[in-house]
Formats: structure tokens, sequence, C-alpha cells
């Protein structure tokens, strides 16, 4: 039998790490984790409830009240999420989710809140997980870790496109100013800022399909398994 493994994808917001993720799970029969989707529920959470951040720290207890869980859609193959129970996996999407996202994942208490799910989430490996610590904080110690990146401007090209076909209304600079912004709070929060682990690939797939990201991480991974078999 194989050896299941922990992929961590780190790496910039909207550079594909989800897509990745989502096709290596597919390939290797595991489940994927978009540790994003959990930021984005909590953020939703705060603000359905009119909690102000500062809220947060002062009484960390709240967040007890926030129950995240995840469903499988088969036809689409794909992990939907739920928040109370309710199917929120379009909301957390849109436009003031991810304008509040990265101000309500620098603050620590919400941190420690979603790492401990996550890790507990992979303590029987064979997940890949993607988002910003998962390499350096959540799993330091998974087999394989990928840092993805490509440029601001062909991320927020590809996030218009994306959003334009659901039917969202966004225009293009917002986007980027978007993008460009969460770069910068995600990469230079104190608490478990946007960092390549030392042991992590880099993938930039700024002039790559998805097929042949695909296709070469899938590679990697498979040589990972099986340099941990028995020979
Ligand atoms: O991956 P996605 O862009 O959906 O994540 C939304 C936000 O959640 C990021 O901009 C980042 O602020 C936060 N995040 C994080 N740590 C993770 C995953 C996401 O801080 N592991």
């Amino acid at each position: 039998m194989d050896s299941k493994i922990i992929i961590a994808i780190d790496g910039h917001s909207s550079c594909g790490k989800g897509t990745l993720a989502k096709n290596l799970a597919k390939e290797l029969d595991y489940l994927f984790i978009d540790s994003g989707a959990m930021y984005r529920a909590v953020t939703l959470y705060l603000i359905n409830e009119n909690i102000p951040l500062s809220e947060v720290s002062e009484d960390p207890a709240l967040l007890g009240n926030i129950k995240i869980h995840f469903e499988f859609d088969p036809e689409r193959y794909f992990f939907e999420t739920f928040l109370n129970g309710e199917n929120v996996e379009e909301q957390i999407r849109g436009m003031e989710v991810s304008r509040k996202v990265s101000p309500v994942s620098a603050i620590k208490e919400v941190r420690y809140f979603l790492v401990a799910q996550q890790q507990e989430i992979g303590k029987n490996r064979g997940v890949v997980m993607d988002g910003r610590d998962i390499g350096t904080v959540v799993f330091p110690d998974a087999e394989l870790k990928i840092f993805m990146t490509a440029s601001s401007g062909i991320r927020a090209k590809r996030r218009y496109e994306e959003l334009k076909k659901k039917g969202v209304h966004v225009n293009y600079q917002e986007v980027l100013h978007n993008i460009r912004e969460r770069d910068h709070i995600d990469s230079t929060r104190k608490e478990s800022p946007l960092l390549k682990a030392k042991d992590a690939i880099t993938l930039d797939n700024s002039s790559m399909t998805k097929m042949e990201q695909s296709r070469l991480a899938l590679q990697w991974a498979r040589g990972v398994i099986e340099s941990l078999e028995p020979h």
C-alpha cells in the first residue's frame, strides 16, 4: 500500500493553489483542504454578527461559537465550506470577505483556533492543504512542500476572469489592489507571515498552464511517496 503523505501548498493570493491542491488530491485520492476558506468563514461570521476585530482578542472564547466543516460534492470534486451548518461557499468568495479576511487572519487567537483544527484534519496524513503557513506552522513535517507564486498582474487577471465568469461585478483595478494589499498584509504580519519554508520547492506558474503545473507537482509527489516505500 502507498505511504500517505501530507502535501503543503503555500503561496501568494490567487496563484492557483486551490486548483493545484484539487488536482493532486484527485490523482492521489487524498483529502484536500482550502485553509483560506476557514479564515474566510471566520471573517463572514464576524461580519454577520457585527463583531469588531478588537473584541476577538479581548474575548477569544467567542470563536467557540464558530463551527466550520467541509462537505464533499462529488460532481464538482470539491469540498464545500459550511459555517454553523450553512453552506457559505459562495458568500466567502465575495469582495466584502476578501477585503476583510487578511486583517482577521492576522489575529493570533484566530490562527490558534484554526491551526488546531487543520492539524486534526491532517493527523492521518493523506491530505493536500493549501494556505500561507501550512509548510511552516501547520505541518512543518509535511513530506512535500510547494511554494507557489506568479506575478501580481497575472494573478489579478486570472482572478478577475474567474469572478466575471461567475457574474460578480468587479473591476480589474479593484482586484489587483486587493491582491497586492493581501500580499502585503500576509507577508508582513507578526503572526505566521507568509514565508517559504526552507525545504519547500518553488513553483512559479506565471507562464505555465494548469495542466503543466499539476503534472510537475504530481511527479514530485509520486517521487516522495516512492522514496518512502520499503524496498
Ligand atoms: O487562500 P485565500 O486567498 O482564499 O485566503 C484568504 C486569506 O486568508 C489570505 O489572504 C490570508 O490573509 C488568510 N490565510 C492565512 N493563512 C492561511 C490561509 C489563508 O492567513 N493558511
